[in-house]
């Protein structure tokens, strides 16, 4: 099943501690993005990209786009200030489809198997996300003293890509807007309707590059790809 995917790559590089954008960062020669965006435009399901920037860092992207290769990029949409806006913005630009991803720029090592998984559940019943299930133990606190440790059994990592169907999401994005909805992924939005949304399990290494021992993992992470590849 075909499908199109929104990546919102607008953000900064604030608790990466860089200058700038943190996926303009490099692992190995190639920033962040690319990774990413090279997943996609390897999968023949992937009908085309539109990528949520920042004006002022557009010129750059696309030149790294063109520079890397990539053949799928169909258009760049003006980022906002919240993640959320950056998201609502490149679906208007992407235009009506069946099946729409989103996935964070941020997380380059996101499995082929997974995306076909999500687009599968998320054309059978409307919307369909990744995640893993907590390891850790996990408990509230409050004032340094634990309150309560909850049932781990129960609570799963959200990641992305978050799968929908194009016309749900985009009125959960707009429902949201208009109530001054602030979500922490796209599956609130289409919670609060009402919908069911189902989860896949993904894999513990779809990691977001957020803080620096981040891009240390990810060196890790390519190195063991590469080794297996020659292996
Ligand atoms: O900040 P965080 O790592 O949670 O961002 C997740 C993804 O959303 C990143 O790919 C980032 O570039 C993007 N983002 C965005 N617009 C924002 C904030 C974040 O496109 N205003």
């Amino acid at each position: 099943m075909k499908y199109t995917v929104v990546l919102p790559a607008a953000g900064s590089g604030k608790r990466m501690k860089a200058e700038r954008n943190k996926l303009l960062l490099e692992l190995s020669g190639k920033p962040i993005f690319i990774y990413t965006l090279e997943v996609f435009d390897k999968d023949p399901h992937c009908e085309g990209m539109w990528l949520a920037v920042k004006e002022e860092e557009r010129q750059l992207i696309e030149d790294y786009v063109k520079r890397f290769g990539i053949r799928k990029v169909k258009g760049y949409a003006t980022g906002g200030a919240e993640r959320q806006d950056s998201v609502r913005a490149g679906l208007e630009l992407a235009g009506q489809s069946e099946i729409v991803l989103v996935h964070d720029a941020a997380r380059p090592f996101i499995s082929p198997v997974v995306i076909s998984e999500l687009v599968e559940r998320a054309s059978e019943s409307g919307a369909a996300i990744a995640g893993v299930p907590v390891k850790d133990t996990i408990k509230k606190v409050r004032e340094a003293v634990i309150t309560e440790t909850v049932d781990r059994a129960a609570l799963w990592m959200i990641q992305t890509p978050q799968a929908f169907r194009y016309e749900l999401l985009l009125e959960a994005a707009h429902l949201a807007q208009a109530d001054g909805f602030l979500g922490t992924d796209e599956a609130m939005l289409v919670e609060r309707m009402g919908h069911p949304v189902q989860i896949v399990e993904s894999t513990y290494d779809n990691v977001k590059m957020t803080t620096p021992d981040d891009l240390i993992y990810g060196k890790a992470i390519l190195a063991s790809r590469l080794q297996e590849e020659q292996s």
